[in-house]
């Protein structure tokens, strides 16, 4: 067992303030009690500050520390894909850089991923010392993305995860550039654990996700993981021609064949908009059967493959 290799992964993105003292005091302490080797591999993605230079210290003098550089601030996102493309482990870890996500529980992630688990995904327990509007946008978040079809993403699920080789191996195989972590390893299917944690507080920096980034993360996670939107106003459409239909046919029966009896003296004017409503619902139905079928060629290129074998519990079968 012992000489099994674990990869923790963390992208850093401008947090020169609390870099060290993280690594330093809270990370590495974690990662030498354990009885795997590890690598730690520090994303560096597009930091305009001293982090780069201050992880490449620490690089120096720690070889289980690797540094991935990126050329320019691609975002967290990327930035995790990257470290995940390089992980040697037989696991890896994502823990972001700012204390929020305590690596104490580390081992915990291990144990279950020791007894049987392929992903480990950490929940926070506790929407702690968070914005009034960031807590209500994240339960929003989840509510939407549920009523969107998406039923497997937890409620409160972090990046702080473990995931097995095999995970990590059908992960990289994914090319899609719009992506979300969580989402995508969701689709991915495998065992999937979870541990609770308390979302702690950032030791230093500032969050590099401010409102308008996570509303944009927000709407990609709507829009790359679900077609239900587009549907929704095909339905809506459906409603309103329905609706009008019934509304206009009722008019002129009443108008033209009754003579009126109910006086309700609908003149041009209501039979035009009525007329225009159904004309509406019409279009409301075409205009999502397009939608649908630029989702099919979204779909298309992303070109995610057809399934996914889980290789541990099939059978007899040859491996490629
Ligand atoms: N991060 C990154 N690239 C970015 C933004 C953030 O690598 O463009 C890193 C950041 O350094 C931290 C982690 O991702 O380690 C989480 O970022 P942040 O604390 O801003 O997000 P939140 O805690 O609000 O999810
Ligand atoms: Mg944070």
């Amino acid at each position: 067992m012992t000489n099994k290799l674990l990869s923790i992964i963390t992208p850093v993105h401008n947090e020169a303030d609390g870099i060290q003292n993280f690594i330093k005091g809270s990370l590495l302490p974690v990662l030498e009690k354990l009885t795997y080797n590890y690598e730690l591999i520090i994303v560096n993605d597009g930091s305009t500050d001293n982090t780069l230079k201050i992880i490449q210290n620490l690089a120096t003098n720690n070889k289980n520390i690797k540094i991935i550089s990126l050329s320019r601030n691609f975002g967290k996102e990327p930035a995790l894909s990257a470290g995940l493309a390089y992980a040697k482990g037989s696991a890896a870890i994502t823990i972001d850089a700012d204390g929020q996500q305590p690596p104490r529980l580390i081992p915990d992630f291990i144990k279950k991923w020791q007894s049987g688990a392929e992903i480990v995904t950490g929940v926070r327990s506790q929407y702690t010392k968070h914005g009034l509007i960031q807590k209500l946008g994240s339960k929003l978040f989840y509510k939407l993305l549920r009523l969107m079809g998406n039923k497997s993403t937890v409620p409160g699920s972090t990046d702080f995860r473990l995931m097995d080789r095999t995970v990590i191996d059908e992960f990289n195989k994914l090319s899609e550039h719009n992506r979300i972590t969580r989402g995508l390893i969701d689709w991915l299917g495998f065992k999937q654990e979870y541990i609770e944690y308390i979302y702690g507080v950032r030791t230093a920096g500032k969050p590099s996700y401010n409102l308008k980034k996570l509303f944009h993360l927000a709407i990609d996670s709507f829009v790359s993981m679900s077609t239900t939107p587009l549907v929704i106003f095909g339905y809506l459409g459906v409603f309103i021609t329905i609706g009008s239909f019934i509304l206009g046919l009722f008019c002129i029966i009443n108008q033209y064949v009754l003579g009126d009896p109910l006086q309700l003296y609908w003149n041009g004017s209501v039979q035009l908009a009525i007329f225009i409503t159904f004309l509406i619902g019409l279009l409301m139905i075409s205009q999502s059967i397009t939608a649908l079928y630029i989702s099919h060629i979204y779909a298309e290129t992303q070109g995610r493959p057809l399934f996914i074998v889980d290789q541990k519990e099939s059978r007899n079968l040859i491996k490629k």
